[in-house]
């Protein structure tokens, strides 16, 4: 994965802040921070990881709606 941040560049192979992670049915799926505030929502599975979700950078993080 050679993707970057478009908000900030950051790397999405280097996240900034991991925030929670859930097994599913097909691999792992991860909340992540960027540098920037935004939040992220990866998934890693056979076929690799790709970024599925990906929010705005903000001041004020959001919890994920599912953390523990
Ligand atoms: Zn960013």
């Amino acid at each position: 994965m050679t993707s970057v941040c478009p908000h900030c560049g950051w790397p999405d192979e280097q996240p900034f802040a991991v925030l929670s992670q859930h097994r599913t049915g097909t691999g792992l799926t991860v909340w992540s921070r960027c540098a920037c505030g935004s939040t992220q929502i990866r998934e890693t599975g056979v076929a690799g990881t790709r970024i599925i979700s990906r929010g705005r950078p903000t001041q004020a993080p959001q919890n994920p709606p599912c953390a523990a």
